[in-house]
């Protein structure tokens, strides 16, 4: 910045663009911040799983008012044999990973009580609209900064006509649902049933929960909701209402080069998924999002965000390779036996060690040298280790 005022426009205003306004807010050269968001936040539909696994990220407090409605202690992973088994048949193995500061929440509502938030410190809504890309050229005109918050595709690359540049997604059916939950309110669970991908409840409330299903493989049903029914039965939650269940892809992080989540010549700067850095194994990609725009707005506070592609690379380098490995275990193996003695010998790890931390999760695994044999005993295994220390990703030269 050049010591004059400066303005920044976010496009997409959910986790990742309502992170972008925080952190260029609190800079005190900017002076005017405007967010664009297509939809209303009072109707606000949200297309996700809502376990936020580290709360402490968002500048609310923790309350139910703020949306944050089940205070969890962790959720449990239940490994079973495949989808052709009896309702009762027991998992081969569980494995509980705490998550302390991590909520089940109504996301809607706490994007509106941000946006609120944001709102009566200055920064400016501009909502109810989709921004066109005619909008885009002109509001790349007239800030100094735009920051790019659309999710995947990004409007950017959409103006470039460059969204095949994203090199994959997964997919994902969700919807909320009522039943009695109060048996594992506290623990949602997970369920890995022998496809690449995984089944899910997350419960509000004793009574109400997120429940979904995701493929992260490239075998992926030709029935996607008779799949989400299915598997609602066979792990003994309701199954819901088709009219409520959204269709919505997340992609596969990094599925987008890194260089290409910074402009120069408009100064535009993409974040969360429309920088592709979801969760390559399990899907997450709300931390991820907000983690990248708090970087990306301490980078411009220093006057160093020409950095923010190596940046963002290097924050998010540890749980890239730790993904690239996790699903290495599914993709190689389809081996729900294995993957039941590699959740036994996480079991007590915490969600931010099994998603960012591939020492630990590393340590954990050779501490059992049958499972650590079994499972790196392979070819393709023994490529993807290479593959994650040289930090070779499917968009360079796998
Ligand atoms: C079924 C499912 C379950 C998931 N579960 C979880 C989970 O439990 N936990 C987790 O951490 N992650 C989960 N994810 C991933 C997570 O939802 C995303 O990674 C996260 O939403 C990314 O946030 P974002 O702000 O970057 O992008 P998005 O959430 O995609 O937000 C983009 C915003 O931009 C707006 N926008 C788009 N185009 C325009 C336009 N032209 N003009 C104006 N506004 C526009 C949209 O309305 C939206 O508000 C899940 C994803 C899916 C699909």
């Amino acid at each position: 910045m050049d010591g004059n005022q400066s303005t920044a426009a976010v496009l997409g205003g959910s986790v990742s663009g309502l992170a972008a306004a925080t952190g260029l807010i609190r800079i005190a050269d900017f002076d005017r911040v405007t967010v664009y968001e297509r939809q209303e936040y009072d109707e606000k539909r949200v297309d996700c799983g809502e376990a936020i696994n580290d709360t402490t990220l968002i500048p609310l407090a923790p309350t139910p008012e703020n949306g944050f409605v089940n205070d969890v202690d962790g959720f449990q992973l239940r490994v079973y044999d495949g989808t052709d088994r009896p309702v009762d048949a027991p998992p081969l193995a569980t494995a509980n990973l705490h998550c302390e500061p991590g909520y089940i929440c109504e996301r809607d509502v706490v994007e509106r009580r941000w946006a609120a938030a944001l709102e009566a410190r200055g920064v400016e809504f501009r909502t109810g609209r989709s921004v066109s890309p005619n909008d885009y050229a002109d509001i790349v005109d007239s800030y100094d900064y735009v920051v790019d918050a659309s999710g995947q595709p990004s409007l950017t690359l959409k103006a470039r006509g460059e969204t095949l540049e994203y090199t994959g997604d997964m997919v994902a059916l969700n919807a909320t649902v009522e039943g009695d939950f109060s048996a594992y309110a506290n623990w949602p669970r997970i369920f890995f049933e022998g496809y690449v991908g995984y089944a899910w409840a997350f419960p509000k409330s004793d009574s109400h929960a997120n429940v979904g299903i995701g493929w992260a493989g490239d075998r992926r049903p030709d029935d996607y909701f008779g799949a989400l029914e299915t598997a609602a039965e066979r792990n003994s939650f309701p199954v819901p209402d088709r009219s409520d269940v959204n269709v919505a892809t997340i992609p596969k992080g990094p599925s987008l080069d890194s260089a290409r989540a910074y402009y120069p010549d408009e100064n535009v700067f993409l974040v969360g998924d429309a920088a592709g850095i979801a969760n390559r194994y399990q899907g997450e990609g709300i931390c991820q999002g907000i983690r990248s725009a708090y970087l990306l707005a301490t980078l411009i506070a220093n006057g160093n965000e020409s950095a923010y592609p190596q940046e963002l690379y290097d924050l998010m380098r540890s749980e890239y390779r730790l993904a690239h490995l996790m699903r290495g275990t599914w993709v190689e193996h389809e081996d729900p036996e294995l993957l039941a003695s590699i959740a036994d010998a996480l079991e007590g790890l915490t969600i931010d060690d099994v998603t960012r931390r591939p020492a630990t999760v590393l340590r954990r695994i050779v501490s059992r040298p049958t499972t650590a044999i079994e499972l790196f005993a392979d070819a393709g295994m023994l490529g993807r280790i290479y593959g994650s220390y040289t930090d070779t990703w499917e968009y360079s030269s796998v």
